[in-house]
């Protein structure tokens, strides 16, 4: 079987419907359900039921439509939505294990993983390794009996360095121990669980509600983990509580239905601004052009027509420089100088004084980050010719180009 999948299709061929026959599913504002006989109470509560809801923080049925689109985005049995992407993270690996266990992990992940992974999983005196994830053999050497879990993101903030998916799959499948895949940056671009990941999670406050007027999060993996999150005796999910809110999860299944869409102009914009830059001689990082280490890796992995993804680094070498050139781009209209990614308007931040803050300086240091990195989440820019003549023109003005 090709790994090749489409995931827009399978989004697409939903049939959910609301009462009424509404197009959209219905939205059920309630907490609690009412059960015309005790016996299917009891039957619920143990999970022995098809179609009957509890309580919400186990199962609303707006949540189960969204969870269902996710589980066919990524061709996952089944979904589980958490109220940010932080709590589909936490629950997944709390999920996995137990005091005493091993997480191996990329050093290079968003910086809220990062301080989880080496700062708080300490309580339960979980130890972590921290890997170059494509340096294979480091993974594979850092497997101890106790390891449950190997950790990555598809595309690594700030660095954009790509996962071999596949190869990590086969190394966490001989080692038996899970794979779990961040793939916030590259939703339909990557198809992480088609590439052998065991669970893929989301913060879908990035690019899949892609209007930054939510925090979200998801989970897709089999059908067993997203009962055994939910276990009403031992589930992470249902003991924690960090379900989504189900108003907010019918916006976010609307926005799901044209992610397939902004993906490409996310992707053909970011492509356009990546070759610009190379043209213009800035040092930059963009996986989508063969310059990039992973380049070939992330075609042999990608899903055709959603391009590379939204997301280029440039080094401004200092933050001093980086700071200026980001309050004038902000002035001049690129975008907005503001932490996160994956909204229509072009977002820009330094990622060393922002979103990978929590990573100490010695190890910014061996991840490659310059304190001069810019990250760019570009926009849906109708007229990315005339932002990129901007960015020049800011660049100018700085003399660094
Ligand atoms: C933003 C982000 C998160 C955290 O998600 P929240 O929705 O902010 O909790 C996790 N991973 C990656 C890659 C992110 O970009």
């Amino acid at each position: 079987m090709s790994h090749k999948y489409d995931p827009a299709t399978a989004v697409q061929r939903l049939e959910q419907f609301g009462e009424f026959g509404g197009v959209n599913p219905s939205i059920t504002d309630s907490a609690t359900y009412t059960f015309l006989h005790e016996k299917t109470m009891l039957d619920t509560f143990h999970g022995e039921t098809e179609g009957c809801f509890l309580y919400s923080r186990h199962w609303n049925p707006t949540n189960k439509y969204l969870a269902e689109a996710l589980a066919a985005m990524e061709g996952t049995d089944s979904a589980w939505v958490t109220g940010s992407g932080m709590g589909a993270i936490t629950t997944a690996l709390l999920q996995l294990v137990n005091t005493g266990d091993h997480i191996i992990t990329s050093v290079t992940t968003y910086g809220g993983t990062y301080a989880f992974l080496a700062n708080y999983l300490k309580k339960f005196k979980i130890d972590v390794t921290f890997v170059n994830i494509s340096d294979l053999d480091s993974v594979r050497k850092a497997i101890r009996p106790n390891t449950k879990i190997i950790y990555t993101e598809s595309m690594t903030n700030p660095m954009l360095q790509i996962s071999d998916i596949p190869e990590l799959a086969g190394i966490a499948r001989s080692a038996n121990v899970k794979l779990v895949v961040d793939n916030t940056f590259t939703p339909m671009v990557l198809s992480p669980a088609r590439l052998g990941a065991d669970i893929v999670v989301y913060s879908m406050t990035k690019f899949i509600n892609g209007k930054n007027d939510a925090v979200a999060g998801a989970i897709c993996a089999s059908a067993e983990f997203i009962n055994d999150i939910s276990n009403v005796n031992d589930g992470t999910a249902m003991l924690l509580g960090p379900v989504l809110d189900p108003l907010r999860s019918s916006n976010i299944l609307k926005n799901l239905a044209t992610l397939h869409i902004r993906m490409q102009k996310h992707g053909e914009n970011a492509m356009y601004l990546a070759k610009k830059f190379r043209q213009i001689g800035l040092k930059f990082n963009y996986p989508g052009l063969p310059e990039h280490q992973d380049h070939e890796l992330f075609n042999s992995m990608m899903n055709d027509g959603f391009g590379y993804s939204g997301m280029i680094a440039i080094d401004l070498e200092t933050s001093e420089r980086a700071t200026r050139l980001m309050e004038m781009m902000q002035e001049r209209g690129v975008g907005y100088h503001a932490v996160s990614l994956g909204y229509f308007k072009t977002l820009f931040s330094n990622s060393g004084r922002s979103t990978s803050s929590e990573v100490p300086e010695e190890i910014q240091k061996e991840m490659g980050l310059s304190q001069g990195l810019i990250r760019f989440s570009v926009g849906l820019d109708h007229d990315i010719e005339k932002t990129f003549k901007i960015i020049e023109s800011c660049l100018k003005d700085l003399s660094f180009i």
